[in-house]
């Protein structure tokens, strides 16, 4: 995108930089379930509207098949890690996510989830733990970084049902500087340094929860718009992951007309504002949904999943706004904080390398059907 104005000092010949960026996850989300929920529903959904569309590498460190939390951490950093691990690389070294480096340049800094607020993909932007099930050490984190003004999901047992018996909701309000809602509704939002922690465990399924998750969005582009020096919003679809675990395709289409709808609350908002850029990416597919004809008549299409857990497809990305046209073609997890920060004008601040692509790790595939019965 070349500029045009040079309201704030660019010539004309140079790239428009990203002021703001949304980085939005659908947790377990590859070109399967995004057809699938296209199918099903009939529509064109907000995913079709993006000019440019790549295709990301998914492995992990210790494994072709990624969980969460190394999923997670590749997208938030530079480096792959071991399943399990959050922020720190495999010698448990702390990673700089992208969340640290935007808030280290001067921007303002939100996450918006569906899971717990602890959960790994969320976590991932901001703890550093060996173990993703460390929930109490990440509300911990937290509850004392500096790094976030606004967050908003579900999880507040891991801050007030402690075994430790601390109340973090308590210490957030009286010592930490926040101001923590149990609801969207009513929140100020001037202030600087917000939580909405919705619900005890994970947010209820999108059936229940309704517009929860678009309205979050809404609320976090309203609380961060107008942030002197931009913002960086990480927004999770944490429950298209639950969705395609339990094989449950009414769950499934559900969290994706959810997550859909989220992406076009972003996608509006920088289409008007024209100096945002949206990414919408995935961790890893969850499910293993293949769209076939069972008769093979090539007239009726089910959902058939191959497994309750994750699978090595590697997932699309989708990109508008400033910078939008590096997220094209083949590309590792890890290359997408280093395109964001470009996309802002900035270099990539971590001590990192990008990692290099890891030779593959599976010996055991299997090239025969798991379907010959
Ligand atoms: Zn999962």
């Amino acid at each position: 995108m070349l500029g045009t104005m040079s309201a704030c000092g660019q010539k004309e010949s140079e790239p428009v930089k990203a002021v703001n960026v949304i980085y939005m996850i659908g947790d377990g989300m590859a070109l399967p379930q995004v057809y699938a929920a296209m199918l099903a529903s009939g529509e064109e959904m907000t995913f079709t509207e993006f000019p440019y569309i790549g295709v990301v590498d998914t492995r992990s460190a210790s494994n072709d098949i990624t969980d969460s939390a190394a999923g997670g951490t590749a997208l938030a950093g530079d480096h792959k890690t071991n399943n399990a691990m959050l922020g720190m690389n495999p010698d448990s070294i702390p990673m700089m996510t992208v969340l640290e480096a935007m808030k280290a340049k001067g921007k303002e800094t939100g996450i918006v989830v569906s899971s717990y607020v602890t959960h790994a993909t969320p976590a991932s932007f901001y703890a550093k733990v060996p173990h993703r099930k460390q929930y109490e050490d990440i509300a911990m984190q937290l509850a004392e970084t500096e790094n976030i003004n606004l967050i908003i999901g579900g999880g507040r047992k891991h801050f007030n049902q402690r075994e430790d018996s601390l109340n973090l909701i308590e210490r957030m309000e009286n010592e930490l500087g926040w101001t923590v809602y149990d609801t969207l509704v009513d929140i100020d939002t001037t202030l600087k340094k917000v939580a909405v922690i919705a619900n005890d465990n994970h947010m209820p399924k999108a059936a229940v929860r309704g517009n929860f998750l678009p309205s979050a969005v809404k609320t976090a582009l309203r609380s961060l718009n107008g942030a002197e020096n931009g913002f960086f919003l990480m927004v999770e679809g944490s429950q298209i992951d639950f969705a395609c675990h339990a094989n449950d395709s009414t769950w499934m289409m559900d969290e994706m007309m959810d997550f859909d709808y989220a992406v076009k609350v972003a996608l509006d908002y920088a289409k008007k504002q024209g100096n945002t850029l949206v990414v919408v990416t995935a961790d890893h597919e969850t499910g293993g949904l293949t769209l076939p004809d069972p008769k093979g008549k090539y007239t009726d299409v089910v959902f058939d999943y191959s497994t309750g857990s994750h699978t090595c497809l590697p997932v699309l990305v989708f990109a508008y706004g400033p910078g939008a046209e590096q997220f094209t073609g083949w590309m590792q997890n890890t290359a997408l904080k280093g395109k964001i920060m470009n996309a802002c004008g900035y270099e990539n601040l971590s001590d990192s390398i990008v990692d290099n692509p890891k030779p593959f790790k599976a010996v055991k595939v299997n090239l025969d059907s798991n379907r010959n019965n």
